[in-house]
């Protein structure tokens, strides 16, 4: 890893767009252009299908044993490993995330790819025991080429969490980063190749969501849309994927609780609060945006998170002292400054709420909170993806959980109490697909993670995204 790639990366070479067109990444902290992007027209998408199904069907791909295809995925996350400064330079480049959370992303992404290969030789069907005078088994199949569309904030870590459990089932895959955030996809690239992935099993196409991600949508030689992104393109897409019956997971927004009960070490609960809503500049899809928090404590609560929002002062990524970063557009930054606008009129401001500059550049936010939100106001029901935290006050466990599932999402929930009865029949009732207990915020490559509601469908993580990479075929023997 070196230069900077910016082509197309289609059976392992990088070619110029067929129409020629490019596009600038700009960094969100400078304002600077750091690279002229290839942008992937539909011939090019026929292209990249055409090279992933081959490299599907052809020998040097399919004729991997599954523990070979593992030792493949192991040589990619020593060779991420041995890059980590450079890729994670890079995402900070393009994202505008302090440098230390790039490398955390990019220890993650490591992770992963070592998770999924020790998987790929451990996938298996079962036996059943059907009646009759037969044996009858159970097949796990790659599900063919799948198309893989990533949305901006953890840019290389959440592709990793599509093509590494693909890889290892079987699958070739295209790559469509975000048009914000090509950069980490693309460098990738080269490491899969020096790893040894034959042409067509790893592919990168970047450009833009309704042209380059629509064409693999809707094109008939792609098996599988494995999104992650906000709700709306989630409906398009599965729009777009009917008429080719496609399959599809999909992990979407989210307007998670974090729920602050009387008996919680209050430290911690405000810390984690704190975490929740603010790591990655709350562009964070499990975001705890909104806080519950119980009467009693409340003053307590909100006057301690107030003054450490305030002590968090939006900073350079790359200086090790920051822990707010440059939110990720000039267009993210107007759509998180119009909700903040629209909180000032329903709810009361207590810290941040406005736009900044360091060193007279770059499209920050300072972390906000608003104090007395309730349901039906804008910054409660819609998902910001910004550094704004909403702050509800509720009355008994009951309250609680109501308040935490009025929402149409259902991706995550935090829940902060000493009590562990009163933990555990919350974590129950609240309808989301993980829920973290005195902590806030927490990944691993073993643990599934995904959505209820309008949160989406399907897991990534753990052996449940695996499979979901996987055809079932049922074989019968007459004995
Ligand atoms: P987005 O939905 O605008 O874009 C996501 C990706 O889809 C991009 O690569 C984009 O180019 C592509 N795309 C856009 N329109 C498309 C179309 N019609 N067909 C095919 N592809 C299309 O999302 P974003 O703004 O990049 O990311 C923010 C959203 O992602 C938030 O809603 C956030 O909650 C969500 N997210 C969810 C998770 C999760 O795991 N549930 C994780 C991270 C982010």
């Amino acid at each position: 890893m070196t230069d900077i790639k910016t082509d197309l990366f289609v059976a392992n070479e990088w070619r110029k767009p067929a129409g020629g067109e490019r596009f600038a990444v700009i960094n969100p902290a400078t304002e600077e252009a750091i690279a002229d992007v290839a942008l992937a027209g539909s011939s090019d998408v026929d292209a990249a299908v055409a090279a992933a199904r081959a490299g599907l069907e052809g020998e040097a791909w399919r004729g991997l044993s599954p523990r070979k295809r593992g030792a493949l995925l192991y040589r990619a996350g020593d060779l991420l490993e041995q890059n980590a400064e450079e890729m994670a330079k890079l995402e900070t480049q393009q994202n505008g995330k302090p440098f230390f959370e790039s490398k955390i992303d990019v220890a993650m992404t490591v992770e992963t790819l070592r998770y999924y290969a020790g998987w790929a030789d451990k996938l298996t069907g079962d036996t059943l025991p059907v009646d009759g005078p037969f044996f009858t088994y159970t097949l796990r199949e790659p599900v063919g080429v799948v198309a893989a569309i990533v949305p901006w904030n953890f840019p290389l870590n959440l592709a990793s969490w599509k093509f590494a459990p693909a890889l290892a089932a079987g699958c070739t895959v295209i790559l469509k980063p975000a048009s914000e955030t090509p950069l980490t996809a693309l460098a990738m690239a080269d490491i899969m190749v020096q790893a040894g992935f034959p042409p067509g099993a790893f592919n990168v196409l970047p450009g833009g969501g309704s042209s380059t991600g629509s064409s693999l949508v809707k094109h008939p030689g792609v098996d599988k849309i494995a999104f992650t992104g906000s709700t709306e393109v989630g409906k398009q897409i599965m729009r777009d994927a009917a008429g080719t019956v496609k399959r599809v997971t999909l992990e979407l927004g989210g307007k998670s609780p974090n729920i602050i009960f009387a008996d919680a070490d209050i430290p911690a609960a405000v810390r984690g609060a704190q975490n929740g809503i603010f790591y990655g500049k709350g562009e964070v899809c499990a975001a705890g945006s909104r806080l519950l928090v119980e009467r009693s404590v409340h003053d307590q609560v909100v006057s301690e998170l107030v003054t450490r929002s305030k002590k968090l002062s939006p900073g350079d990524p790359f200086d090790k002292n920051t822990r707010l970063g440059a939110v990720v557009s000039q267009r993210q930054q107007e759509t998180v400054l119009g909700y903040i606008e629209s909180g000032k009129r329903e709810a009361k401001l207590v810290a941040g709420g406005n736009a900044v500059k360091v060193n007279g550049k770059g499209y920050y936010v300072e972390a906000t909170v608003f104090d007395e939100a309730r349901p039906g106001m804008k910054i409660v029901d819609e998902e910001i993806f910004g550094p704004v935290l909403s702050v509800m006050t509720f009355d008994g466990v009951e309250e609680g959980i109501r308040l935490a599932n009025q929402t149409i999402y259902g991706l995550a929930a935090g829940i902060w109490t000493r009590d562990i009865k009163k933990a555990h029949t919350v974590a129950r009732a609240i309808r989301a697909g993980t829920v973290w207990i005195n902590t806030y915020n927490f990944y691993d490559s073993a643990a599934p993670f995904g959505g209820f509601k309008a949160s989406g469908f399907g897991r990534d993580l753990g052996r449940e995204a695996l499979e979901s990479y996987t055809e079932v075929k049922t074989v019968w023997v007459a004995l």
